[in-house]
């Protein structure tokens, strides 16, 4: 494969584990020990099981009709949003969760922005009857609370933290900090394709179930296994990374990422990685990083919590530099327009991360052919009220 990790956890330039050395022997044991278990038979098995019974796989592939006919495209929507707790997040905490327990941990950290991420670890951790803490920004407990009862009504503890700018990036350091005091019986459960080596390739691999049903179910209803273009928005870049991960290497299929633009990639209100970000390493990982000219890690901005991250995974940073992926920066404006129109158009309202998405298709001219993927990553009902206090936003962009 072109395009892989290396051994040593490298995509390209980006990647690799630059860890403390109090947790370089945890880090190892995982890299060490990740691969074999989750290419064991019994892995595979209790792992698709849950993914059937438990989250509702496989998400539907639905051919948006409108939609197809105002861009003059095939376009097919996978459905993510219709996961068990509405997001792609759960495919990784599902996986995860599994690996922890054949390596005998018996609690579980994780950090979250908007509370995604920490919602489906505590899910699958009432699941598997095991001890689970959230780190959280203040400003994040405060801005989603409704997903901080949802943890604690599943029995996770929610810790508040009040470092830096109090959000997910603060949330990141805080969790890596509890993991150097417990590296022994504590696994880190991270969120997206991010973090050391072998973090990016875990949650990449337990995402891929999402391209791997595209290919059977493109097959199925056209007659090929492939699209012409493949769109996902990226935040840390999981969703994104399980929708391409079986097409890679495969030149026919374009790929093309949204990334969140907030007000605008000229302006200093944006969390726009690829676009603005230079060379650093961040939370583990040399990547793109937003950052000030010394080094000091800049607050990421966006109307939509779940992109908003001063960093990417680092193998999205390489696809990009590669020019395999074309990323595009989609602001708060065109993103509220874009969940407008799903909405309108075909009755689903996506959340806000995945309307950026949405909004990549108004940018892209298609042949009338052309068949189109879009992953909806989640559902909007977390995100109702955003929309409608924006609803103005939309109205000047278009015309709802
Ligand atoms: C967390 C989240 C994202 C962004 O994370 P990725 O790792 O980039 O996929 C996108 N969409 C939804 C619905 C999310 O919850």
């Amino acid at each position: 494969m072109k395009y892989s990790v290396d051994s040593k956890g490298f995509f390209g330039r980006f990647g690799g584990a630059y860890v403390p050395e109090i947790l370089y022997k945890v880090v190892h044991d995982l890299q060490d020990a990740y691969k074999p278990i989750i290419e064991s038979k019994e892995f595979q098995n209790e792992y698709e099981s849950l993914l059937k019974d438990y989250v509702g796989r496989p998400s539907p592939l639905y051919y948006a009709k409108r939609m197809s006919e105002k861009y003059g495209c095939h376009l097919y929507l996978k459905r993510e949003d219709l996961n068990h707790t509405g997001a792609h997040k759960i495919n990784n905490c599902i996986g995860q969760v599994l690996l922890a327990k054949k390596m005998g941990k018996t609690r579980i950290i994780a950090e979250t922005g908007a509370g995604q991420h920490g919602v489906a670890t505590a899910t699958v951790c009432a699941l598997m009857n095991l001890e689970c803490e959230i780190f959280m920004g203040k400003t994040d407990v405060e801005r989603q609370h409704t997903n901080v009862e949802r943890m604690r009504m599943l029995g996770a503890k929610v810790h508040p933290v009040t470092t830096g700018n109090m959000t997910l990036s603060d949330a990141c350091s805080e969790a890596i900090r509890d993991w150097c005091c417990h590296p022994r019986d504590t696994y880190y459960m991270v969120g997206s394709t991010m973090g050391p080596h072998p973090y990016p390739d875990i949650v990449a691999k337990m995402q891929s179930v999402i391209s791997k049903e595209i290919k059977w179910q493109l097959q199925e209803k056209i007659g090929r296994d492939y699209p012409d273009y493949l769109i996902a928005c990226v935040g840390g870049g999981s969703n994104a990374a399980g929708t391409i991960y079986h097409y890679i290497d495969d030149d026919r299929v374009k790929i093309v990422l949204a990334e969140a633009g907030g007000h605008g990639i000229d302006t200093d209100y944006t969390a726009a990685t690829i676009h603005c970000g230079t060379e650093g390493i961040i939370h583990g990982a040399r990547s793109l990083v937003m950052q000030t000219d010394d080094g000091q890690i800049k607050e990421a901005f966006t109307i939509s919590a779940g992109l908003d991250y001063p960093g990417i995974g680092p193998m999205h940073a390489d696809l990009a530099e590669k020019g395999r992926e074309k990323v595009l920066a989609i602001n708060d404006d065109e993103a509220i327009y874009a969940g407008y129109e799903l909405t309108r158009m075909e009755g689903i309202v996506p959340a806000i991360e995945s309307a950026h998405a949405v909004s990549a298709l108004k940018k892209l001219t298609f042949k009338p052919d052309d068949v189109v993927v879009l992953t909806v990553s989640g559902r909007g009902d977390k995100d109702v009220e955003t929309y409608l206090k924006n609803k103005k936003m939309a109205k000047e962009y278009g015309n709802f």
